[in-house]
């Protein structure tokens, strides 16, 4: 069976996870703060406050940025649903706007029309889709035009750049994931990256229930700190990150060189001076029902990214979006199919996945 995701775990991570152990201090401590300041460093941001997932960093990331309730979000439908879930936990309002048929990412000219029909509109949260930058001179264009805040979900974007700059640094307040199918893990973990010390002091509140000192409690805060395991495991895997990326970019180009030329699929594309981190490595193709049986007899994993856009989820059509019909996602989302990229692929693994795409129809 080759894997849609498999993370790399190696004696450094256990060893790293064995100190956490002999030191006693299981919970948040001096491995968070370590990795919160390497991980920031690594991106290019002042401030990282570690938090239990991606989820929870979402979370503070609004609050702490100012989303109140009632606020009006612009972000994308094409996503894994914690991506406007946050925007509810808010109590604000989720704008869905249809995405860009060959990046997958949120179209900037549709942002604009909506700019344009509803000024209100206070932030927008753009979501960097399987590794690839949103197109960030247009988007920039429009938050400094409109005066938006701009709240950058990378978690699926670890070390992706845009023009030479790393994503997470674009806006006012980022956030990366740590889920162990990321392109690094630390079990369950995530991060709030910001250069603006309001926002981190605000984030750093939130995460630890309001406590500015020993049970001092400012504001409503929540539990949503990281353990010292989970960075133990960060810390070495950061290290990693680099190379891992080098091998998902190199197997994402095998693919692409062995699929190009194949009429009855679309091989992802990446436009100049945008380095894709490969997250996923996501084919169009209409008929996916009989590629998914292909792989399946050759014990090939895949994943489907995403079957459903956001707002047609059960949960979503009774807010109030039963009306609502963005007609790129909706097609998208019945010909999209990831295939196996990450780096412990084998080159007889990929080899593989070649000739049962080849073999198919
Ligand atoms: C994985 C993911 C999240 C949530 O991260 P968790 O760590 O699983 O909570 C949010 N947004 C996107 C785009 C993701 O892929």
């Amino acid at each position: 069976m080759i894997p849609i995701a498999k993370p790399i775990i190696t004696d450094k991570e256990k060893e790293k996870i064995m100190q956490v152990m002999d030191s006693g201090m299981l919970a948040c401590g001096q491995f968070v703060k370590d990795f919160e300041e390497k991980f920031s460093d690594y991106i290019g941001c002042n401030y990282g406050i570690a938090t239990s997932s991606g989820t929870t960093a979402l979370d503070i990331a609004l609050k702490s940025a100012g989303i109140k309730e009632g606020d009006k979000i612009i972000t994308t439908p094409f996503t894994f649903i914690a991506s406007s879930n946050s925007i509810l936990y808010s109590g604000a309002e989720p704008v869905f706007v249809d995405i860009d048929r060959n990046t997958f990412n949120i179209s900037p000219d549709l942002i604009r029309e909506k700019m344009e029909e509803n000024p209100g509109i206070k932030a927008l949260l753009i979501v960097h889709l399987y590794g690839l930058p949103c197109n960030m001179d247009e988007i920039m264009d429009i938050v400094d035009e409109y005066n938006l805040i701009l709240i950058e979900d990378c978690a699926q974007a670890h070390g992706a750049e845009y023009c030479s700059q790393k994503v997470g640094t674009f806006g006012d307040v980022a956030i990366f994931s740590f889920y162990p199918t990321k392109n690094m893990t630390t079990g369950e973990g995530g991060i709030v990256l910001t250069s603006n010390k309001e926002i981190m002091e605000r984030a750093r509140l939130l995460v630890n229930h309001g406590q500015s000192s020993r049970y001092y409690h400012e504001i409503l805060g929540y539990n949503y700190r990281m353990t010292n395991i989970a960075a133990a495991i960060g810390l070495v895997q950061l290290e990693k990150l680099d190379t891992f990326n080098k091998q998902r970019q190199e197997n994402a180009a095998y693919l692409t060189d062995n699929l190009n030329n194949l009429e009855y699929i679309e091989v992802p594309q990446v436009p100049k001076n945008y380095f894709h981190s490969f997250h996923q490595y996501t084919i169009k193709v209409e008929q996916r029902e009989q590629l998914i049986s292909c792989l399946q007899e050759k014990e090939i994993g895949y994943g489907v990214h995403y079957p459903i856009p956001v707002y047609k989820q059960p949960f979503y059509q009774k807010q109030g979006y039963d009306r609502l019909n963005l007609p790129v996602c909706e097609e998208l989302s019945k010909k999209v199919i990831s295939l196996p990229v990450h780096p412990s692929l084998s080159k007889e693994d990929l080899k593989l996945i070649v000739e049962t795409i080849k073999s198919f129809k």
